[in-house]
């Protein structure tokens, strides 16, 4: 059927269901070998499980519909999905990406790629003349953005950035990793690949690591990538990918639930006395608030971050005392998450000292409020 609302397609897992039994969730495939047709052919579409599984194609087919793409791969992590846009770039090869990024690929990209003959320029991608700046005319091959960023949630437009890219020869892709398909679909507004780390608000659960990418065209990046995924071993396993077709079903209540609840804390705390500054791209005191309400039309997301008064001791301290927030690194589950994140990010991270990073589950909005209250006034006293 065509012209579903995305809801309806998550749902029902892109209509998968088993033709044999009629159950109305599909089996595990879990076989890694596939019997040849009598004339030595493999018709049914599939011969190894390193190159392809069924369950892993229904997610694919899933999130291929829901950001309004081409075709998808779904990977061993999401780190298998970014570093894999980039090893597949014909070399040497120069990109641009942004200053504020996931620092585990920020890393990578500063320590290990440069083995690979890929160098990096990176940019403030909130500012179009900065990414502009940046290319490098026939040597830059893709602009690398995530929107909003971790962990300062900073906003790049996402249009103009695929037209400084293709204007450059270059390809845009994007970690979309926070905006989930629910937020904003980057391929509409012209970027070539989407990446998500599927550990976070697509499997939803905390439960599952996974990676994705998403092509706006089966084209010569998309086919570089099968090979590479099969070469190395890089697709996700079919216990993990039912679990994502499962977490999937309720991508849209779980996402639009933790957007309201994330407004209501941000706007919370943007007036308490023991709070520096709330970044957060729904509140309007936020730099690229007004992108984000022009290309983030399902709402700005469920991340955000308190900067505390009294610098680092304090927000350490108001992280230890958090009851029902859990003090854990990661996204995107059911359990909201606490966590200090320049402890983590390290030196050479624009992370300020002061900030604590939230990520809001589905727990009521008001217990959230008053245990990060009584963190505060806890670290404070
Ligand atoms: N991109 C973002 C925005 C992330 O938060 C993360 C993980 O924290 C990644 C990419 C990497 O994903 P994974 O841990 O699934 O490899």
């Amino acid at each position: 059927m065509k012209n579903l609302a995305p809801e309806t397609v998550a749902a029902q897992a892109a209509g998968a269901i088993d033709e044999a039994t009629g159950a109305v969730v599909p089996p595990v495939h879990v076989a890694t070998t596939f019997l040849r047709d009598p004339d030595n052919q493999y018709r049914k579409g599939f011969a190894y499980g390193r190159p392809d599984n069924a369950t892993v194609r229904q997610v694919e087919t899933v999130l291929t519909q829901l950001e309004g793409g081409a075709a998808s791969l779904v990977l061993a992590s999401g780190m298998t999905a970014a570093t894999a846009t980039f090893l597949v770039l014909p070399r040497p090869a120069h990109v641009v990406a942004s200053k504020v990024m996931y620092w585990g690929l920020r890393k990578w990209l500063l320590e290990d790629a440069p083995g690979y003959q890929i160098e990096t320029t990176f940019v403030d991608t909130s500012d179009p003349a900065a990414i502009r700046e940046g290319m490098r005319p026939g040597a830059t091959r893709m602009v690398w953005i995530e929107t909003p960023a971790n962990p300062l949630w900073t906003i790049t437009d996402i249009a103009e950035a695929a037209r400084i890219a293709h204007a450059a020869g270059a390809q845009l892709a994007i970690d979309s990793t926070v905006q989930t398909p629910v937020l904003s679909q980057p391929i509409a507004l012209g970027a070539d690949i989407v990446m998500h780390s599927a550990t976070k608000y697509l499997n939803g659960h905390s439960d599952v690591i996974a990676g994705a990418l998403v092509f706006a065209r089966k084209d010569a990046s998309f086919e570089a990538v099968v090979r590479l995924r099969s070469m190395l071993g890089g697709i996700l396993g079919p216990f993990e990918a039912a679990l994502l077709l499962r977490g999937l079903r309720t991508l849209h209540v779980r996402v639009r639930h933790q957007c309201r609840s994330t407004l209501a804390i941000a706007r919370h705390f943007a007036r308490h006395p023991g709070v520096e500054a709330v970044l957060y791209p729904g509140l309007d005191s936020h730099p690229g608030h007004a992108i984000a309400v022009r290309q983030m039309p399902g709402g700005f997301g469920g991340m955000l971050s308190v900067r505390v008064q009294g610098g680092e001791t304090a927000a350490i301290a108001a992280a230890a005392k958090v009851r029902i927030w859990k003090r854990a690194t990661s996204l995107g589950g059911v359990e909201s998450l606490i966590e200090h994140r320049a402890s983590v990010e390290g030196p050479g991270s624009p992370c300020p000292p002061d900030l604590l990073r939230l990520s809001v589950g589905l727990e009521s909005t008001d217990d959230l409020i008053g245990d990060l209250e009584q963190a505060i006034a806890t670290a404070r006293a």
